[in-house]
């Protein structure tokens, strides 16, 4: 007879980690089962850095969790010793002047009491001479926030599980079967694994996982990252010269050279729809170009700089961008945790917290998280 865990959490990125973290402090056993490894090449949480920032229009509601999750990640990487995995290097957004959303964003971050600077064109050439925003752009910067270090992030909560007595299983898991409560989940290789509560935290391939709930209704889309070297001797570039930003018009954002590793660039829109297993993972020249005419444009004195890295990967699209995390309509004690639609690292914490808090008192779910307000056609909302 196998063991019975009082949860089985499938998928082992962030927001399967934090969630494994919570209901372990929380006094749960938990099994982690993910088909490929924590930390694996593939899973959207494995890339070098993610942004984590306040704004986000009038959405206050992941305003707040973003709040709420930079603090447990400090707390965290403090109750390990590595408060480097958290970078503060602040959060400059640009945008046209009087632009919307960017109004929107500073009446929620003043109602929330999140520090703020409003810059003016003059002021932000000041400050930053480095970069050559479009005529008539503001920014708004976001002193306290920053990025994390996504991967290192993301196995360190995972080390912690196990350290803590989680179990690990690499095992691709079944669909489930039936409905009411569901007793064992079928591993592709034949397995089963025993649970009171099972939590379906797969990212990219929720659709997939769970088809008969979410098939058409995760998007995952591909998405380049690119790292170009500074030339030499140019610290302008680098950690602590430079904040992370974000473009609004142009949907471009980046980070500082961290690590060596070059200037980070890449592009939030959406690009073509992927398979998360298969996708080629080499950058596309087409993709490659229109990032450099970007990068030219708005920080001139990287124009000519090298390709010196790339990383291809994808986000995990709801028809709107609000989060999936509800309870299985078929199964009153299995769980569903995804949908971060290119936002979701940052909320690991927050969205850990809220499933644990569910699993051990109910209590309603937020109907942004909803799944039936879950399309199978795509209307971005949330960025
Ligand atoms: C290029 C890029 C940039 C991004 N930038 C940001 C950013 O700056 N800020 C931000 O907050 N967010 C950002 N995001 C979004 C964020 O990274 C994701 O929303 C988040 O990492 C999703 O985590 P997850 O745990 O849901 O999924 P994943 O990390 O993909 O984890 C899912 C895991 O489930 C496993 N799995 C799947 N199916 C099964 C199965 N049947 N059996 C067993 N295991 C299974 C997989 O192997 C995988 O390890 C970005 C995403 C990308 C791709």
């Amino acid at each position: 007879m196998s063991e019975t865990f009082d949860v089985a959490v499938i998928g082992a990125g962030v927001f399967g980690a934090w969630t494994a973290l919570h209901l372990q402090r929380a006094g749960c056993s938990v099994a982690l089962v993910d088909q490929y490894g924590p930390g694996n090449a593939r899973s959207s949480s494995s890339g070098q850095t993610r942004v984590i920032r306040m704004a986000y229009g009038a959405d206050a509601i992941y305003t707040r969790m973003a709040q709420r999750s930079l603090t447990q990640w400090r707390e965290f990487f403090a109750s390990i010793d590595q408060p480097r995995l958290f970078l503060a290097t602040g959060v400059l957004w640009i945008a046209p002047e009087g632009d919307r959303r960017t109004e929107q964003s500073l009446a929620t971050l003043r109602a929330c009491g999140i520090a703020h600077d409003v810059l003016g064109a003059r002021e932000l050439a000041q400050r930053y001479p480095q970069i050559a925003p479009a005529a008539g752009s503001m920014a708004i910067c976001e002193p306290q926030a920053g990025g994390l270090m996504a991967k290192r992030a993301t196995q360190a909560v995972l080390e912690r599980c196990l350290r803590d007595g989680a179990r690990l299983r690499i095992a691709k898991t079944l669909p489930p079967t039936g409905d009411g409560r569901l007793q064992a989940l079928a591993t592709a290789a034949g397995g089963h694994i025993h649970a009171d509560h099972y939590v379906f935290a797969c990212g990219p391939w929720l659709a997939r996982a769970l088809p008969d709930v979410l098939g058409g209704r995760i998007f995952p889309s591909r998405q380049e990252v690119l790292f170009f070297g500074p030339p030499p001797g140019d610290e302008r570039f680098a950690l602590g010269a430079l904040p992370i930003w974000l473009d609004s018009a142009r949907q471009y954002y980046g980070f500082p050279d961290i690590d060596g590793r070059g200037f980070k660039l890449a592009c939030d829109a959406h690009g073509e729809a992927v398979d998360p297993d298969t996708l080629d993972r080499t950058p596309t020249p087409a993709r490659v170009a229109e990032a450099r005419a970007f990068l030219g444009e708005r920080f001139p004195a990287l124009a000519d700089a090298p390709l010196v890295g790339a990383t291809v990967c994808q986000y995990e699209n709801t028809s709107n961008g609000d989060f999936v995390i509800d309870r299985h309509p078929a199964f009153d004690n299995v769980w569903i945790a995804g949908g971060g639609s290119g936002h979701g690292f940052k909320h690991g914490p927050a969205v850990g917290e809220y499933i644990a808090a569910r699993i051990a008192h109910d209590g309603p779910v937020e109907p942004r998280f909803a799944l039936a307000g879950k399309s199978d056609v795509q209307s971005r909302q949330v960025h």
